[in-house]
């Protein structure tokens, strides 16, 4: 899929309401299901999960605030911004002095509406641009929130790349923002991509997508998924997609795992920023928590809440661009693409160097432009593959790119002049 396609996903996504529960995410899922077969799971309102509860399900049909003369002059057909996610039915009149304790602007940026919720605590609000606030006479208004707050389910969708071992990479992205298109629907659309992707691609490991609503649905999974998550070995969370800034790589928890190492590699060869674990985010807090303490990483553009446009309408699908998400989908690609591959190798001939000439080994590769390289990369492999060293290490201490490393492991397994 092309940079245009998953732009296309983003802007198809774009208009639905979606919350950590409700329709809209079932929707959002119905569409994504159109690319790549989902297992759907439907966790009942109420049900524990840790130290969490599975709320009550929410949605919405209409929202507005109306005039005296009935006019419309905020309305949640127009952005679903508009309503505070979560809010609870209302219908009433009032004055705007009442109404203001429950509308929300963005002073700063008068013409951008702000997004916000309340999922824990039971309340109603609209958002607005400051503008539109501003042209707010003075007088009685009529406010109409058509929300349920129901039990009902909490959503999630799981894809499976199937590997050649059961051992799991987990690739997770949030599903639970409304129009917003960096935080959220650029990371869909990426990993809906990479999913395809994977699969064309045979890979080691059983490839495991999440699309979980943020923090509740994360925690759910995990807490249903306890019993095995030993499989999991690696994982990335992916968010903030398509902006046009460079790729950050939030490093696990743990600051040293194989994925943090992977994508350490791999970004060396862009322009990138690296941070270490913070216990905000987005689901790399679940994933890397200390009973679970994952390595798991967290790879966006630019990061949270660092961008003026985050959480706002300016959030748009004009805000991502075919060329981020597609960059995006390529460090992605190169950074699995070396956890994939990355092996310990045990030289079979440790004393002193084997004779490569006679086995074909600088033959095959002569006439490659690379050949030097391919060379060195026979010499570093075969003098790091003492047991200590994985591929990737190697790569590192002889600075060369990981393909180049893979490519000599390979050539020296089918020479047998290693084993894993
Ligand atoms: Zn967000």
């Amino acid at each position: 899929m092309t940079g245009a396609e998953m732009h296309a996903l983003v802007r198809r996504l774009y208009p639905l309401c979606r919350s950590i529960t409700g329709d809209g995410v079932r929707e959002t899922l119905r569409i994504i299901g159109e690319h790549l077969p989902l297992d759907v799971t439907e966790v009942p309102s109420g049900t524990r999960a840790f130290d969490w509860t599975v709320p009550p399900e929410w949605n919405i049909r209409d929202a507005y605030i109306a005039d005296a003369t009935g006019r419309r002059v905020v309305d949640f057909a127009e952005s679903t911004l508009h309503v505070v996610g979560y809010s609870e039915p209302v219908t009433a009149r009032m004055s705007l002095a009442e109404l203001r304790r429950h509308l929300h602007t963005l002073p700063e940026h008068p013409d951008w509406i702000p997004y916000r919720t309340s999922y824990y605590q039971r309340d109603w609000g609209f958002c607005l641009s400051q503008r539109t606030l501003d042209a707010l006479a003075d007088g009685e208004y009529e406010v109409h929130i058509d929300s349920t707050l129901a039990d009902g389910h909490l959503t999630y969708a799981e894809h499976v790349v199937p590997g050649r071992v059961s051992d799991e990479v987990i690739i997770s992205c949030h599903v639970c923002h409304p129009s917003l298109a960096n935080d959220n629907l650029a990371g869909i659309a990426v990993a809906s991509q990479l999913a395809l992707h994977l699969a064309r691609q045979k890979p080691h490991y059983t490839y495991r997508f999440l699309f979980v609503p943020g923090t509740i649905g994360s925690i759910t999974w995990l807490a249903r998924n306890q019993h095995r998550i030993e499989k999991v070995k690696h994982g990335l969370v992916l968010a903030c997609a398509g902006d046009r800034g460079r790729l950050t790589y939030k490093r696990s928890r743990r600051g040293d795992a194989a994925v943090d190492r992977a994508a350490e590699h791999v970004l060396s060869g862009r322009p990138h920023r690296l941070v270490d674990f913070s216990p905000y985010g987005y689901d790399e807090r679940q994933y890397c928590s200390p009973g679970f303490n994952l390595g798991v990483g967290c790879l966006t553009r630019t990061p949270y809440a660092v961008y003026p446009e985050y959480h706002t309408s300016a959030d748009n699908p004009d805000f991502v661009t075919e060329e981020a998400m597609a960059d995006t989908l390529a460090a992605c690609v190169e950074i699995l693409a070396v956890l994939d591959r990355d092996r310990r190798y045990l030289t079979l001939n440790p004393h002193c160097e084997p004779q490569l000439g006679k086995r074909g080994l600088y033959d095959a590769l002569g006439g490659r432009s690379d050949a030097k390289q391919a060379q060195f990369a026979l010499l570093w492999v075969l003098s790091y593959s003492d047991g200590e060293h994985s591929l990737l290490d190697i790569a590192d201490r002889a600075g060369l790119p990981f393909d180049a490393i893979a490519a000599a492991g390979d050539a020296l397994l089918a020479a047998e002049l290693v084993k894993e």
